[in-house]
């Protein structure tokens, strides 16, 4: 038996009997498809879908991405998290209309080249938007095959992952390499799952050493997590005159968004006298007024416990990055979701 020529041709009879009907399906558009390439990192085809179609009805073209107002950008953004995608997507759009005349680049390295475009992004867009031969290797297809060929080292070793790209690379039919990436997608996402493989549904089961040993369950076998770091942090809900003070974040997980005033802390819960003495380090007078109540957010590899106060400033006091947001315009912001608490809380009191 050859085992890779049955297992793409299996895979891609499975594939056009019954794949799901998504809309970056529909096109090869190099811009379209690394849109949605970008947007499915680490979120569920069916999240990205309403993301995706609004994101092109304001963006259409790479050109307009790359003219974009970067605060409604990252509203569109609101809620996929991972804003740095967001980010990284422009500048790589600006770069393209400088210097490739407002297309994306047509190799894998120069596509590899752009901001927020790695390995697994150059190799899908390649395949499906170019048709050109090449493997598009994500943690999806990673699984498919570790469990196929029963890859019992770790994939956080080099060499394994080596190993698997290029196994990845073997498999890739040269006339179908587009709807090869898809399929793999496909089938780890519907079926090779993480947790409980539909194995009996599997269009691959037949060649698959992981299912023929009964070890598909463990595998792949992944290095061990470090724990999450636990922040625990107070924010500062502080009003003035129907207006809560609002700030730019610069910092890596934020970058770019507005979220309110906030100060680590140790203890239980924020000190007051420790809060009024922050918001004084900016600038703001402000008197304690109450708890408002806590919320938990978790990062990939941090966790914020919040403790939401209320706090009132004598004067709207102009802050360095800081907005006195009004009801509208606290609604218009994009801010993360990490702190939708605390603006529900500030909505209920404009
Ligand atoms: Fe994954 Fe099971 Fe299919 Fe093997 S048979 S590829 S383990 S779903």
């Amino acid at each position: 038996m050859d085992r890779e020529r049955d297992f793409a041709a299996a895979l891609l009879r499975w594939y056009d009997a019954a794949h799901r009907d998504l809309p970056w399906r529909h096109t090869r558009d190099a811009y379209r498809v690394w849109v949605s390439e970008i947007m499915l990192q680490q979120t569920r085809a069916e999240t990205v879908v309403p993301y995706y179609e609004r994101f092109l009805a304001r963006y259409p073209t790479l050109e307009a991405l790359a003219q974009a107002d970067e605060g409604e950008l990252l509203k569109l953004w609101e809620g996929l998290g991972y804003y740095s995608r967001a980010r990284n997507l422009q500048r790589a759009a600006q770069r393209a209309a400088q210097e490739c005349g407002g297309t994306l680049p047509r190799t894998v390295e120069a596509l590899r080249s752009l901001p927020g475009v790695g390995a697994y992004t150059a190799g899908a867009i390649a395949a499906i938007a170019y048709g050109l031969p090449v493997a598009a290797v994500d943690g999806n297809v990673e699984r498919v095959l570790c469990r196929y060929d029963a890859v019992t080292e770790s994939v956080g070793d080099p060499g394994t992952r080596r190993a698997v790209e290029a196994r990845a690379q073997a498999l890739v039919p040269r006339d179908r390499p587009g709807d090869f990436a898809n399929a793999m997608m496909e089938l780890g996402a519907t079926v090779c799952t993480p947790k409980n493989p539909a194995c009996l549904l599997c269009p691959v089961r037949e060649g698959c050493r992981g299912f023929e040993r009964g070890v598909a369950q463990e595998l792949p076998v992944k290095p061990r997590k470090k724990p999450q770091r636990v922040e625990r942090r107070a924010v500062m809900l502080v009003f003035c005159e129907r207006r809560v003070l609002t700030v730019r974040r610069e910092e890596r997980l934020l970058g770019g968004l507005y979220a309110f005033p906030s100060a680590l802390h140790e203890g239980e819960t924020g000190d007051p006298a420790a809060l009024v003495y922050a918001l004084e380090a900016m600038g703001v007078r402000a008197a304690y007024d109450e708890p408002l109540g806590r919320a938990r957010h978790v990062f990939t590899h941090i966790v914020w416990e919040m403790d939401v106060h209320a706090l009132a400033a004598e004067t709207c006091t102009p802050v360095e990055g800081g907005l006195w947001a009004t009801r509208e315009a606290l609604a218009a912001l994009a801010m993360p979701t990490a702190v939708r608490y605390a603006r529900e809380q500030a909505a209920l009191r404009l």
